[in-house]
């Protein structure tokens, strides 16, 4: 728990969690419209393959068998894998309409994010089946460790983790964890955007990941060894190792906005950015003006 001086300042109790942390630092009038007058977001196509990703790596571990692993032929595990996933993707997408929203321009737009998914979960089985088998070379298969070795490489230690802090109104989902062989542990957060550059973890990714690891802090009273970022579209994972200090921030973080007044709306100040131009609220920010990407907003 953080020290009783924490709860002094607070002139609000805005539900918080670790894309609400990232969207206050991003925008902080966004955040305003998000998490205080409570304005939904337009759904988005990006956002609901992003959503099914999710899903379908969560579920995939539920249908690999130890047996499997063990025998180490790469082809094959790239093979099985790759139908465990194409096959809860196919089942997931069907759900667009009902579970997930259709925001979808048109059915060819659909089809062809199904199929750039599909590129990436066949990249990710390929990865994930050739780690798998280079594991295989290291382990000792005599020893008496060795299914458990596998194991604690291969299965995530926690998937889909909800963390919720009660006592400070802040909760989130972790995606998976894995056990670090003694070591402690790393977060592990499935990317499904686009990063502009390679081997590289953009600044709203990595404080999402602090505040991961602030969650966790504060529920196992244990600090994460880093936060890993798999990106799905290039199959690259880089990882951050995680400090005291990042913690210390992301209390920061939440403690400022603890003190801010929920009915003033110049507490949360906007971030102009070429960004604004595809931002939901661009025509409550800029009536009348004219957006950083150069259309003019009608005064009414
Ligand atoms: S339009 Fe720009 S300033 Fe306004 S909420 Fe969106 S991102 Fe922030």
């Amino acid at each position: 728990m953080p020290p009783i001086d924490h709860f002094l300042n607070r002139r609000n109790n805005v539900r918080l969690s670790p894309s609400a942390i990232t969207l206050y630092q991003s925008c902080q009038r966004k955040f305003y419209y998000v998490y205080i007058k409570k304005a939904e977001l337009k759904p988005r196509p990006a956002l609901v393959r992003g959503s099914i990703s999710h899903k379908v790596l969560e579920s995939f571990f539920d249908y690999v068998n130890l047996v499997d692993l063990k025998e180490g032929d790469w082809e094959k595990l790239r093979k099985d894998f790759r139908k465990v996933l194409f096959t809860l993707l196919e089942s997931e997408w069907k759900l667009i309409g009902s579970e997930y929203p259709d925001c979808f321009a048109s059915e060819r737009e659909k089809g062809e994010l199904l199929e750039e998914t599909k590129r990436f979960l066949d990249f990710y089985s390929a990865k994930l089946a050739y780690s798998v088998t280079d594991k295989l070379c290291e382990l000792n298969k005599n020893s008496e460790w060795f299914e458990d070795d596998l194991k604690r490489f291969f299965y995530p230690k926690d998937r889909e983790l909800r963390i919720d802090l009660a006592e400070l109104n802040f909760s989130g989902v972790i995606d998976k964890t894995m056990s670090l062989f003694g070591k402690g542990i790393a977060i592990v957060d499935y990317k499904t955007s686009r990063c502009s550059l390679p081997h590289f973890i953009p600044e709203d990714h990595i404080k999402q990941g602090k505040a991961y690891a602030y969650l966790w802090k504060q529920h196992f009273n244990e600090l994460p060894k880093h936060v890993s970022f798999y990106y799905m579209r290039t199959g690259e994972s880089v990882y951050y190792p995680i400090s005291e200090a990042d913690v210390e921030e992301i209390q920061a973080d939440i403690d400022e906005i603890r003190s801010k007044d929920t009915d003033s709306i110049s507490d949360f100040p906007k971030n102009v950015t070429k960004m604004c131009g595809y931002c939901d609220f661009k025509g409550l920010c800029f009536k009348g003006g004219k957006v950083p990407n150069g259309n003019t907003i009608e005064s009414n």
